[in-house]
C-alpha cells in the first residue's frame, strides 16, 4: 500500500486489503464489518461466463461505483454547507456538474437523483450537452440550476430558451458580447425571458497544468470594458433585471488555495460592482478547479496534487465571497460551482490485464546463453574478455558497462556488414543476461534496473482508455490489484496495444531518493496460465469523452458495480451498463458497411477455395463474421473462434 501511495491518492475509497488485493469501500468509510468490495472478486464474476452466473464480459473495462459517486457529491455539498454555517453567510450552495467531465448516461442519471436532495443542476457546454441536461433536470428537483456554458448559435440560445419555458432554472452565461443580441432576439420571438450570467475573463491565473484558461489572454470570458458594454446595453433596453449571474474559471487542478482566493475576490468584486450598477444579481458561479490528489503527495508544489481538501476549498470560496460583499454592502448570493474532476474521478477503475512481459521473453531467450562470442575482432575481443572478468568476480557494475560497450560496437560492425546476424544476437543475449543479474543485485539495482526496465504489454489502448496520460502527462494512479502481499520485485514500463511508439506510461505515482518522480513501476513476475489485473484509478473525468479511435481500439465494456443487498450477503452486484464496441461498430464509425465488407470477403473465400470444400469454406467465414462482432481488444479468456480452436 504504501509503495503506491494508495493511501494519499485513493483514501477514503480505495485501500489495499490484508489479503494483498485492492478493495473498495464505496461509503467512503467502513459501515460494517465487511463493507469492502474486493475488485479481484469483481473481475472474475464479471469474466465469469453468463451460463454460470457472471456477465461474460473480457477485461478492459469500466468498472463504475455509484456509491462513491454519491460519497463524493455529498461530501461536496456537505463541505460548503458547512463553511456557510460557520462564516455565517447568508446565502446558500447550489453546486452544478459540468457534464462535459462524464457525459454517459447513468453518470448524469446518478448525479440528478443523488443532487435532488439539495437541488444539485447541471452545466452544458454544446447543444447535445443541453439537450441532455434539459433531458434529466425534467426528472429532478425543478429548483437545481442548468448553466449554460460555451460558444452559442441561434439554435443554442433557443433551446436554453425552451428549457425555462419547460419550467427549468435555465442561465444563459455570455461568453461573448455578440451573444447578447442573439439572446435578446430569440427570446422575443418566443416571448420567453431569459436569466442571463457573464462569463468574465479575471487577471487571476495559475501557474499549473492546467492554467492556460486562464488570466486575461485566457480563451474564454469577457474582459472588464465588454462588461460594462453589456450592462450598458441591458440598461437600455431595460432588461437589467435579467443579469443575474457572474461566472468564472480560473482554471482546472487549482495548485493552492492563495490562487483560489485570489481569483476568487477578484470576481467577487465584479459582482458586487455589477449589482451596485442595478443588476439583479443573485448566483456567483465559481466554476471549477477543484483539485484532486493524483501522486498521493497532497502537495501544492506538485503538479499532480493539490495542497488543499474539500473542506478548506469551501471555506476559502465563502470567506472570499462573503469579505467583498460586506466591504461593498451587497447581499450575499448563491454559490455555485462547476467541479467537475472532484466529484467524478474516483468513482470509476478502469481494470485491464497485461498481456505478456518483455522480461519472461528475454528470460526465454538467455536462458542457457554462455558468456562466449566466437570471432570477435580484437579490439571488442578485449572487451569481451574483461566483460567476463567483471563477471566472473560478480562486478555488475564493470560487467554492465562492457557489455553495453560491446553491444554498441557490434552494432556499429553489424552496420557495415562486418559482423554476422548469430554473433550480433549472441551479444544481445550477454547483454541481456547481465542486466538481469544487475537486476537482482541489490547494490546495483538501481542503475542497471534504470537502463532495463522491463516492457508489460497491456490489454489496452492508451489513446482510448487514458488519452491525457499522452495528450498532456497526465499522471494517473495504476497499480496491480492482486498479490499486493508478495513483494513487486520487477521495474516495469506498460506498453499498450497500439502501434504507435507514444502508446506506453513511463511515469507513476512515487519519487525516487532524489526527488523525481518514477519512472518504472513495481510489479510482480507474470506467471504461466494465471491472469495478472491491473487497475488505472482516478480517471473518470474526462477521459472517456476525449478517448479516441486510434487504430481502431474501441470503447471498454462498463459494469456498475453495487454493493450486495443489506437481506442477502452477496459482496456486490453487478450490472452491466454498456458493451465495449465491437470491430463492426468501430469500422462503421470511419464509414464502413460491416455487412457489406462480410459479402466481399465471403466472396474471396468462396472464389480462393476448391468445389467441395464448403464446409471449409463456411468455417473461414463464420470466423470472420465473428470477428465483426467482438471486441477490439486482445481476447485472453474465450477461445477466438471454432475454426481456431479446432
Ligand atoms: N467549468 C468550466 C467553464 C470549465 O472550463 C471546466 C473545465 O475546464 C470546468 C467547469 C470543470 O473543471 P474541473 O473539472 O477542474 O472541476
Amino acid at each position: 500500500s504504501s509503495l503506491y501511495r494508495v493511501d494519499g491518492w485513493g483514501a477514503p475509497y480505495f485501500f489495499v486489503s490484508p489479503k494483498g488485493q485492492v478493495a473498495v469501500h464505496p461509503n467512503g468509510h467502513r459501515t460494517k464489518l465487511n463493507d469492502e468490495i474486493n475488485l479481484i472478486n469483481v473481475i472474475k464474476q464479471m469474466v465469469k461466463p453468463k451460463v454460470k452466473g457472471g456477465l461474460g464480459l473480457t477485461t478492459p473495462a469500466i468498472l463504475r461505483f455509484p456509491d462513491v459517486l454519491k460519497h463524493r457529491l455529498h461530501t461536496l455539498q456537505s463541505c460548503f454547507d458547512n463553511a456557510i454555517k460557520l462564516r455565517k453567510f447568508q446565502g446558500c450552495f447550489k453546486g452544478v456538474f459540468p457534464v462535459k467531465c462524464n457525459q454517459n448516461h447513468s453518470v448524469i442519471d446518478n448525479i440528478v437523483e443523488f443532487g435532488n436532495p439539495f437541488a444539485f443542476g447541471l452545466e452544458a457546454g454544446s447543444k447535445p450537452e443541453l439537450l441532455l441536461a434539459m433531458t434529466a433536470l425534467s426528472k429532478g428537483n425543478p429548483n437545481a440550476l442548468l448553466v449554460c456554458n460555451g460558444y452559442k448559435d441561434a439554435d443554442y440560445v433557443c433551446l436554453a430558451l425552451i428549457a425555462r419555458h419547460i419550467g427549468l432554472n435555465c442561465i444563459i452565461v455570455l461568453e461573448q458580447e455578440e451573444e447578447l443580441d442573439l439572446v435578446m432576439a430569440i427570446s422575443k420571438t418566443l416571448s420567453i425571458e431569459p436569466v442571463i450570467g457573464l462569463r468574465a475573463k479575471l487577471n487571476t491565473k495559475h501557474a499549473g497544468h492546467f492554467g492556460d484558461t486562464s488570466g486575461e489572454n485566457g480563451k474564454f470570458g469577457l474582459s472588464c470594458s465588454e462588461i460594462v458594454v453589456i450592462v450598458n446595453k441591458l440598461y437600455r433596453m431595460k432588461m437589467l433585471s435579467s443579469l443575474q449571474l457572474l461566472h468564472f474559471h480560473i482554471g482546472s487542478q487549482i495548485p493552492s488555495l492563495a490562487i483560489l482566493k485570489d481569483g476568487v475576490s477578484e470576481a467577487a468584486q465584479i459582482y458586487c460592482e455589477l449589482a451596485l450598477m442595478g443588476a439583479n444579481m443573485r448566483f456567483i458561479d465559481i466554476g471549477g478547479g477543484l483539485g484532486i490528489d493524483y501522486d498521493g503527495t497532497n502537495s501544492s508544489n506538485s503538479d499532480m496534487s493539490v495542497g488543499y481538501s474539500m473542506e478548506e476549498y469551501a471555506i476559502e470560496v465563502v470567506k472570499a465571497v462573503q469579505d467583498a460583499c460586506s466591504m461593498k454592502g451587497v447581499q450575499h448570493p448563491t454559490l455555485c460551482s462547476e467541479s467537475g474532476r472532484a466529484l467524478v474521478s474516483h468513482h470509476s477503475v478502469l481494470v485491464f490485464d497485461v498481456l505478456s512481459s518483455s522480461r519472461t521473453k528475454n528470460h526465454m531467450v538467455t536462458q542457457g546463453v554462455s558468456l562466449e562470442v566466437e570471432g570477435l575482432p580484437a579490439d571488442l575481443k578485449s572487451l569481451h574478455t574483461s566483460l567476463i572478468g567483471f563477471a566472473k568476480a560478480c562486478d555488475y557494475q564493470g560487467a554492465l558497462e562492457c557489455a553495453k560497450l560491446l553491444k554498441h560496437g557490434c552494432i556499429e560492425l553489424f552496420k557495415q556488414g562486418k559482423l554476422g546476424l548469430a554473433q550480433l544476437a549472441c551479444v544481445n543475449s550477454i547483454y541481456e543476461v547481465v542486466c538481469e543479474a544487475g537486476d537482482v543485485d541489490n547494490k546495483h539495482r538501481t542503475t542497471s534496473a534504470q537502463s532495463h526496465n522491463a516492457v508489460y504489454h497491456v490489454n489496452l489502448s492508451l489513446f482510448r482508455c487514458m488519452p491525457d496520460t499522452w495528450a498532456i502527462g497526465q499522471l494517473f494512479p495504476i497499480i496491480p490489484l492482486h498479490r499486493l502481499e508478495e513483494e513487486p520485485k520487477v521495474r516495469a514500463i506498460l506498453s499498450d496495444l497500439t502501434c504507435d511508439s507514444d502508446g506506453k506510461v513511463v511515469t507513476f505515482v512515487g519519487k525516487d531518493n532524489k526527488g523525481r518522480r518514477v519512472n518504472y513501476l513495481r510489479v510482480h513476475e507474470l506467471e504461466e496460465g494465471k491472469p495478472y489485473y491491473m487497475g488505472m484509478f482516478l480517471g473518470g473525468a474526462y477521459q472517456e469523452a476525449l478517448g479516441n479511435l486510434h487504430n481502431l481500439f474501441g470503447t471498454p465494456h462498463v459494469v456498475n458495480v453495487y454493493r450486495g443487498a443489506e437481506r442477502d450477503a452477496a459482496e456486490f452486484e453487478l450490472v452491466k451498463a454498456s458493451d465495449g464496441q465491437t470491430a463492426a461498430d468501430v469500422l462503421k464509425l470511419m464509414q464502413y458497411e460491416p455487412t457489406s465488407m462480410l459479402e466481399t470477403l465471403k466472396l474471396q473465400i468462396q472464389k480462393s477455395l476448391n468445389c467441395g470444400k464448403e464446409e471449409e469454406a463456411m468455417g473461414l467465414i463464420q470466423s470472420i463474421a465473428s470477428s465483426f462482432g467482438a471486441s477490439t481488444y486482445l481476447s485472453t479468456n474465450h477461445p477466438r473462434s471454432s475454426i481456431l480452436s479446432k
